[in-house]
């Protein structure tokens, strides 16, 4: 694992012109009350290095939080859901996990927000800009961002921001506005009273710089110009920020090289790659010392938590051992760090996984070989490190499971018979020929496996469409689908009792 720990410059303009690194916070203006000149605006085409000093912490840390805002975004769009609901879900994440506040806000340090955004974004630059499949991705998800942002701002410093692109946009006279009044009236959908007419303004661009408005023939087209209503600005802006981000990407590349020899950040960024590459940004699970995030769990309780809240690949493997009365390696390693970051303390654990494996094994060989390994994943022995549960990401891209291996997860390492079968024995909410199924099978079939399993947690716990966890956040981790499940349960049997307390008191008067 990457280890942070002196404050570094970034590689220098001189070594990588798509990192240009010189002034200190000082001169940056942080810590002042409102925006420093570095960052008068809320929104941010990138366009200039940043010029700070930055630790290696920093580096990693602000890199992961936008990649998980890119990761949310990206299996936001692979769920088939309306664009209000897309919009919202971006907005209330990127609140909690990326908040950016305009210069309106009161009680917010508006440069660190700032800087924290734009450093992140330029570090992923360096992660996504190896192969076009990553910039291509790269490009839609942050363009996605720059929307949802834009369409969130302030409307006086949006306008303020604009000018200061100084874009080349034509602007259209009176009096050619006069002469196509005819063909632009028929561009506007939204209206096409006189003082409607009257009150547009309109931008010449070369049509090609605007598919998505001449595919949608929402514009009038002449001499190789596309007619564009103000109204419909956003669609130059985002085409703006898209092309120049691509080709700001290209460039990157053909400085990578360099980079890839630094041993600091070398590391960092092949990571933060490989988290995109799977579908998924860094999970950020955190698991409370020695207990899940709900209540504790005893080797009593596991049985009636899996058949409730256990995600598929843990009940998979949960199956497994009360089957076979063993599991191989990485199966234990799976599950029972998943069983550690739900609440099951270690002298729980012992007894649960001696049990697991009954007459099969003897007590000799369980102490000699199995408790160790139990104690060593509680951080007990060895290097008494505290393991983690492994996110989804690392089950799904590592240790591959062979043939006769149970780990990893179902939705990337079963045949869809298989996993068809398995679906239906475990979560009976579901129902094999119907258009959820086929949902879920058609996000396997794309490599979305994390949108698949998130769309069987809201058929299993009745939550509408694209509102997964809570928020529309997708599962990115086996610990988090359980501590939302047993929330939820904890929430309805709360109600349940607030209900019968009220029908006492009733009774009683
Ligand atoms: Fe488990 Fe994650 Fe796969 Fe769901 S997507 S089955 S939680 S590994």
């Amino acid at each position: 694992m990457f280890r942070p720990s002196t404050r570094h410059n970034l590689p220098s303009s001189s070594s990588n012109p798509a990192l240009e690194v010189k002034l200190n916070k000082r001169q940056s203006g942080i810590g002042a009350g409102g925006p420093s000149a570095r960052w008068p605006y809320r929104l941010n085409f990138y366009e200039h290095p940043p010029t700070l000093d930055i630790t290696l912490e920093e580096f990693e840390t602000f890199a992961i939080a936008r990649l998980r805002i890119l990761s949310h975004i990206e299996s936001l769009s692979h769920r088939s859901l309306p664009y209000a609901q897309i919009a919202s879900g971006i907005t209330t994440y990127t609140k909690t996990h990326l908040p950016l506040s305009s210069n309106t806000a009161r009680n917010v340090n508006l440069d660190e927000e700032r800087r924290r955004d734009e450093i992140g974004h330029w570090v992923l630059r360096l992660a996504f800009c190896r192969s076009p499949d990553l910039r291509a991705r790269f490009v839609r998800t942050e363009t996605a961002l720059f929307k949802n942002r834009f369409e969130t701002d302030d409307i006086h410093e949006r306008a303020a921001f604009l000018r200061s692109l100084e874009f080349d946009w034509q602007i259209v006279d009176e009096s050619e506005k006069a002469t196509y009044a005819t063909e632009l009236r028929s561009c506007m959908s939204w209206g096409t009273k006189d003082d409607q007419f009257k009150a547009e303004s309109w931008f010449k661009v070369p049509w090609y710089t605007v598919p998505d408005l001449v595919g949608g023939r929402r514009v009038f087209i002449r001499a190789g110009m596309a007619y564009v209503p103000q109204s419909l600005q956003i669609s130059l802006v985002l085409q703006a920020f898209a092309s120049r981000l691509e080709k700001a990407l290209e460039l990157t590349a053909k400085n990578l090289p360099r980079l890839d020899e630094d041993e600091r950040l070398g590391p960092v960024i092949d990571h933060l790659a490989s988290s995109f590459l799977s579908g998924l940004g860094a999970s950020d699970y955190q698991p409370a010392e020695g207990s899940g995030s709900t209540s504790a769990v005893t080797a009593e309780m596991v049985d009636d938590v899996a058949r409730k809240h256990f995600p598929p690949c843990m009940k998979n493997l949960y199956e497994r051992l009360k089957r076979d009365h063993h599991l191989k390696h990485f199966g234990r390693l799976q599950l029972g760090l998943f069983l550690k970051g739900l609440g099951l303390p270690l002298d729980e654990a012992i007894v649960f996984w001696r049990r697991m494996y009954g007459a099969t094994m003897s007590d000799d060989k369980f102490n000699k070989e199995y408790k160790y390994n139990i104690r060593h994943s509680y951080g007990q022995e060895g290097k008494r490190a505290n393991y983690p549960p492994k996110s989804c990401q690392q089950i799904l891209t590592s240790n591959q499971p062979g043939t006769q291996d149970s780990h990893g997860c179902p939705f990337r390492h079963f045949s869809p018979e298989n996993l068809t079968t398995f679906l239906l024995s475990s979560y009976p909410q579901l129902d094999r020929g119907g258009a959820e199924m086929r949902e879920i099978l058609d996000s396997v079939k794309t490599a979305h496996y994390h949108v698949a399993c998130t769309r069987v947690f809201e058929i299993t716990h009745s939550v509408k469409k694209g509102e997964g966890l809570g928020n529309a956040e997708s599962v990115s981790h086996p610990n988090k689908w359980s501590d939302r499940s047993r929330e939820m349960e904890k929430e309805v049997l709360e109600g349940i009792k607030r209900k019968e307390d009220g029908d006492e008191m009733m009774v009683d008067a």
